[in-house]
């Protein structure tokens, strides 16, 4: 028996204390100083995004996303079932119907052929989650939305320092090909602030009224630029910024992002070649490698054949203390949704619901620990034979 292996465990970059410190000692605690321009700065060099906004979470960008599009009630939002809440309640929040489209037969991301048929003239935007990182086809989205003068919205809370191949074999950074997009810096996922998350604008309409909303309906980051002199109420906003200790946690973080992304590749790696032959006899499926995706080993994820077996192995690994679990309800089946809508048959989003199972993967996790869990999987495929 071994210590507990814990789901997640959050990792602490070397310069977080000395950066909190550093903005302790300043006088600016408050947030838009020196640690979120520093952030915006790394993400807008790295992966070319046209203009970042730190914001308290990926729910928070979210939530802006749905006022930069000027979302009425009565608008239609397609999004994923197969998704975390947020990605839904932040349009229904101005009142929007969702309409839920299912994931693709053979991973949770949603399937691109199923979006049209969806469409009508109350539809204002397509939200895509690149789930467990792995990239949509964003070239087919992009084109029905195009066709249909829709936005498209990414939700890449998991997807940072991932790449969507597109078929010319030409790489994008996700997050970077939707009119807007959204991160997250929660501790469950690869770059961390405890919460945290950050809006992406690719297209330039959203670009000076994503600052007024951001900073509670001001056009005060104009003011602090010079150019205008004085700042006053000119739109709907809210406070969606964080401050400048997050922004110091998350920029220490973002320092070693080569290092934390090799490291947990490393791990994915070693989970996958562990349980390929467990592949191979019929036991349980793995994620498949997408072509059209790089891998930033968000999440080890694999499937198993019947939901009393996927809740069986739950039970089994947190027996021998490895804390395994499962992953979303489908939201078209929640008690919120299905109250007041018409619940359509989504079946591959069930599918994942009832099958997958997602295993620990944290910077800190040792080889020998993820000896033990592959020999415990192993173990309990080969008492079920
Ligand atoms: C984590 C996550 C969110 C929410 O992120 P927060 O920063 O906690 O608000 C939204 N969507 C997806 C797909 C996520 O994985």
């Amino acid at each position: 028996m071994t210590d507990h292996i814990p789901f997640n465990k959050p990792y602490t970059a070397e310069n977080q204390l000395e950066f909190i410190n550093d903005v302790l000692k300043s006088d600016k605690i408050s947030g838009n100083g020196k640690y979120t321009k520093l952030c915006h700065e790394f993400f807008e060099k790295r992966y070319g995004f046209k203009k970042c906004l730190l914001t308290s979470s990926c729910t928070d960008a979210l939530e802006m996303t749905s006022l930069l599009i000027d979302l009425k009630p009565g608008e239609e939002i397609i999004i994923p079932s197969y998704t975390f809440v947020s990605t839904a309640n932040a349009f229904v929040l101005r009142g929007a119907k969702i309409i839920f489209a299912d994931s693709e037969s053979n991973s949770p991301n949603i399937d691109i052929n199923r979006i049209e048929k969806l469409i009508n003239k109350n539809t204002k935007a397509i939200v895509v989650v690149h789930y467990a990182g792995f990239a949509c086809n964003m070239e087919a989205v992009m084109k029905i939305a195009n066709k249909y003068d829709l936005f498209v919205i990414e939700d890449a809370a998991q997807a940072i320092d991932n790449y969507y191949i597109d078929s010319k074999k030409e790489k994008f950074p996700l997050g970077s090909i939707g009119h807007l997009s959204t991160f997250s810096f929660h501790e469950t996922k690869n770059i961390i602030s405890g919460e945290g998350g950050m809006l992406v604008i690719n297209d330039d309409r959203f670009i000076e009224r994503s600052e007024i909303i951001w900073e509670k309906g001001t056009n005060r980051s104009s003011f602090f630029r010079g150019e205008v002199n004085k700042y006053g109420w000119v739109d709907v906003g809210s406070s969606f910024l964080p401050s400048e200790l997050t922004a110091a946690c998350l920029y220490a973080q973002l320092l070693e992002i080569d290092n934390i992304q090799s490291k947990r590749k490393q791990i994915w790696n070693k989970y996958y070649t562990g349980l390929y032959a467990l592949e191979k006899n019929g036991n349980l499926k793995l994620p498949q490698k997408a072509i059209s995706s790089t891998n930033n080993a968000h999440m080890f994820y694999f499937l198993c054949k019947t939901s009393k077996e996927r809740n069986n192995l739950i039970k089994y690994l947190n027996n021998y203390n490895i804390n395994a679990v499962f992953h979303y309800l489908s939201l078209h089946k929640s008690s919120f949704y299905s109250k007041d809508n018409k619940v359509p048959n989504l079946i591959n989003s069930d599918f994942f619901s009832n099958l997958l199972i997602r295993l620990p993967l944290y910077y800190e996790l040792k080889e020998n620990q993820i000896d033990y869990i592959i020999r415990k999987i192993n173990d309990f495929y080969a008492d079920l034979d």
